[in-house]
């Protein structure tokens, strides 16, 4: 028998701004939809061919990064999400009510096997409170500037080079980016809940904004550790509705601006009295 809790909606704090790429960015796409005449390893690009950041690039990362703040990399807390033959996937995931990090992102209930090699029942659903939008380019942020060293409207082209050790003969390969510079319009929406008659609060809204900080100390897509993705969000934008937002009952919004992360942040410790007033 799966637990079952009583759940309302709060509210929902939206977070918007934009996503400024400091260095390229890769965020590949998969090789089945790759056309003849392609690049090597092109960038994944929406139904207009411009790169954009898929929500659940953006979310995979911000719970991955979220798992190792909550010292969840364990073989103890470690499932396979996909093992197979090509390729094995080990997240966490558990069926904990008070779990942080499947409280924000989701679980699915299940008979998983955990890396430490016993069967897990995962038989509580928590509820997922983030939703992360597709990021789409700006495209004003590509200014001619840019456009005189880029090879296409949107994109550059980069050669990396693996050198063999013993004969020092180069392995050349391309890979396509996004320029540093660029910058993507963002939007995250975080649900707010009260489950058995406890409120979230802004508890997962503080677990979003660590997220966020961690990412910019981290990388977004691919070879991250050659420099790539390093990014900032800037011109954020908090908003709460409650729930009577929605059922026109009252106008409750609290909002906030601010410019960048940092101002929310003593070093590497989130200023919780900052987005108080958002509870
Ligand atoms: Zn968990």
């Amino acid at each position: 028998m799966s637990k079952v809790s009583e759940i309302k909606l709060a509210g929902k704090y939206i977070i918007s701004g934009q996503i400024e790429l400091l260095t390229g960015l890769h965020i590949g796409t998969s090789k089945d939809t790759m056309k003849i005449g392609d690049l090597d390893n092109p960038v994944i690009k929406d139904a207009f061919g411009k790169p954009y950041i898929p929500g659940s690039s953006l979310k995979g990362k911000m719970r991955s990064l979220m798992e190792y703040y909550h010292s969840l990399i364990s073989p103890h807390n470690l499932v396979y999400s996909k093992k197979d033959k090509k390729q094995e996937i080990r997240l966490h995931m558990c069926g904990e009510k008070e779990c942080k990090v499947c409280g924000l992102f989701g679980n699915a209930p299940s008979k998983q096997e955990s890396v430490a090699g016993y069967e897990v029942n995962i038989d509580y659903k928590v509820p997922t409170r983030i939703i992360v939008r597709d990021a789409y380019l700006i495209d004003e942020s590509i200014t001619d500037e840019m456009r005189q060293n880029m090879d296409f409207d949107y994109t550059e082209i980069k050669f990396e080079n693996n050198l063999d050790r013993i004969l020092s003969t180069a392995n050349p390969r391309q890979t396509e980016r996004v320029p540093a510079g660029a910058k993507f319009n963002m939007e995250i929406v975080v649900n707010r809940f009260q489950i058995d008659n406890v409120d979230d609060s802004t508890n997962f809204l503080e677990e979003t904004i660590i997220a966020m900080k961690l990412l910019e100390d981290d990388y977004l897509g691919g070879q991250g550790t050659r420099g790539y993705g390093r990014v900032k969000f800037i011109e954020l934008f908090i908003q709460y509705r409650d729930i009577n937002y929605y059922s026109n009952k009252s106008n409750n919004i609290k909002e906030m601006k601010f410019n960048n992360l940092s101002e929310l942040f003593d070093g590497k410790t989130l200023i919780k009295t900052k987005i108080s007033n958002l509870s």
